[in-house]
């Protein structure tokens, strides 16, 4: 299938030739189609899945034939996480959308607020916004949202882990009831459904990877190793495979900051990317990692969450994450747009039951890789078993086994013919007892998050 097939204006073909984009990817094909023709569409699709495209062009072209935006109006709002995608977002309308007269803003929190009221007094096409700083504009009467057409709720289930559900709750009640919604997310929870049936009617539904199964082009690697060995182990695999775009994963802001002191001591220069960074730090990392400045980026799963890299060759878990989608996520990084990547797990004995749960998650075992001198001492079991993990359930409370004259016992006369009591489902003994309870063998779910929406959608 051809760009030229899907009902976009040669402005727009021109900038997506401009771009190199030589067919729409598999989200692309089915999006836009969709948002054309002004229904409503809940997505399930990754980052790295060109599902910026997807919702951004048919937006741009039912924008570029309506009215024009009046002041301090806006006729698409584009709701993100953090600010990273906001930005990134931002520029993807920017590119897509020259040559078309339509204006659009980006605005998020963490600078300041004047400049962006300022740019927002001529009205906006299409605003790209996190949500509180939105609100603060809101309350300014800096926007005004009686004009909004179309909503996007990009990365949705990010928002609502980063408890955002009030503040979209709010913005919600502030746009007017007809428009269009688009819901975007990597994975489908049951929170995220119940916002869904706040936001959406008859929405087609589109699914363009198996919910949270990991992305096909990545090739992914453990390194069982010891903690106190990881640094070392990390510039030993730099250095030797001479990567030089890197992106690692660590849990804390701590950690992270702990790790680029150790890898810029070893001579590989690395930035820290986190929440206690501020906003200008954050920005200017990214910038030098994406321009080659910088070899390693070392991020938590918060700052790194949505970041655009093209085709970044290799991602890093130097510690596994606490939730086992937060591996997906992380490793959605690599090998985005068709292009191949590699992820690399290094784990030691105490994160073993972390990495059950992810391999149990995707539903593969990952293998393994040792290094002489890195080896584990303290060894990192193997799992044999990939199956999701199965809700336990608790024991019936027994009922008192009286003896009956006739020599039953009460328990067998209450339960007569039926077959044995159900118990009821509780908590698996897992630590991720909360993404699992859910899961049924044979079900790709994420327990409570990461259920396909629909089983025919699967592809
Ligand atoms: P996204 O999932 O929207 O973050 O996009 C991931 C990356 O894929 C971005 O760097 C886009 O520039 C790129 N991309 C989007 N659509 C296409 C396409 N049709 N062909 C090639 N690259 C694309």
């Amino acid at each position: 299938m051809s760009f030229d097939t899907l009902g976009l204006s040669p402005t727009i073909i021109a900038n997506l030739q401009r771009q190199n984009y030589q067919k729409p990817t598999p989200i692309q094909e089915q999006a836009i189609p969709a948002v054309l023709s002004g229904q409503d569409v809940m997505a399930a699709a990754q980052t790295g899945t060109g599902k910026t495209a997807g919702f951004t062009l048919p937006i741009l072209e039912r924008l570029a034939k309506g009215e024009r935006v009046k002041s301090n109006h806006i006729r698409a709002l584009i709701l993100t996480p953090t600010r990273e995608l906001a930005a990134q977002v931002g520029d993807s309308v920017q590119t897509y959308s020259e040559g078309l007269s339509l204006s659009s803003a980006v605005v998020f929190g963490g600078v300041k607020i004047n400049p962006q009221m300022m740019r927002l007094r001529k009205g906006v096409d299409i605003l790209v916004a996190t949500p509180g700083r939105l609100l603060d504009l809101h309350q300014q009467n800096a926007v005004k949202f009686s004009q909004v057409e179309v909503l996007v709720l990009d990365e949705a289930d990010r928002m609502l882990d980063m408890g955002f559900i009030r503040d979209i709750n709010k913005i919600l009640d502030l746009l007017p009831k007809k428009r269009q919604n688009l819901l975007f997310s990597a994975t489908f929870s049951e929170d995220i459904k119940a916002l869904a049936k706040k936001l959406v009617r008859n929405p087609v539904e589109i699914s363009v990877n198996p919910a949270n199964a990991t992305a096909v082009t990545v090739e992914q690697w453990v390194y069982p190793t010891d903690k106190n060995k990881k640094p070392k182990l990390l510039s030993y695999l730099i250095g030797h495979h001479n990567w030089q775009q890197v992106l690692i994963f660590c849990k804390t802001k701590h950690g992270a900051n702990r790790l680029t002191r150790h890898l810029e001591a070893d001579g590989i220069s690395a930035l820290a990317i986190h929440g206690n960074k501020s906003q200008g730090a954050r920005t200017k990392a990214l910038a030098q990692f994406k321009e080659g400045k910088i070899r390693a980026l070392v991020a938590t799963d918060i700052a790194a969450r949505g970041l655009d890299i093209d085709q970044l060759p290799q991602v890093v878990n130097f510690e596994l994450p606490h939730v086992a989608e937060d591996y997906v996520h992380r490793i959605g990084r690599t090998g985005r747009a068709g292009s191949t990547g590699q992820a690399i797990s290094l784990v030691c004995a105490d994160e073993f039951k972390l990495l059950v749960a992810i391999e149990r998650l995707s539903q593969k075992l990952i293998p393994r890789q040792e290094i002489e001198g890195f080896e584990a001492s303290n060894p990192v079991p193997k799992s044999h078993d990939v199956r999701p993990f199965k809700a336990k359930k608790p024991k019936k409370p027994k009922t008192p086994k009286v003896e009956h004259q006739d020599g039953q016992r009460s328990g067998e006369v209450a339960q007569g013919h039926k077959p044995p009591a159900k118990k009821r489902p509780t908590r698996s003994d897992n630590p991720y007892a909360k993404n699992t309870s859910n899961r049924r063998r044979g079900k790709p779910t994420g327990g409570n998050r990461g259920k396909p929406i629909g089983k025919s959608l699967n592809k």
